[in-house]
C-alpha cells in the first residue's frame, strides 16, 4: 500500500507573462498575484519580476 502522490505544487508559483489590451506587459500567477500595479515595464522587467515571484515560497 504505497502512496506516492506528488502533488505539492501549492508551494510554488507559476507566473505567466502576457500582453495586456493596452499593449503593456504584465504577469499573473496562479496564486492570484499579478503585476497590475506596475505598468509601463518592459518585457524584460516584467519577466524578471515574474521570476522573482516564482522563487518566493507560498505560505
Ligand atoms: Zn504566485
Amino acid at each position: 500500500m504505497t502512496r506516492h502522490h506528488h502533488h505539492h505544487d501549492l508551494a510554488h508559483h507559476h507566473p505567466t507573462v502576457h500582453r495586456t489590451r493596452l499593449g503593456q506587459w504584465a504577469w499573473t500567477c496562479t496564486c492570484g498575484g499579478a503585476s497590475c500595479r506596475t505598468a509601463r515595464l518592459t518585457w524584460h522587467q516584467v519577466m524578471v519580476e515574474a521570476l522573482l515571484h516564482s522563487m518566493t515560497i507560498a505560505p
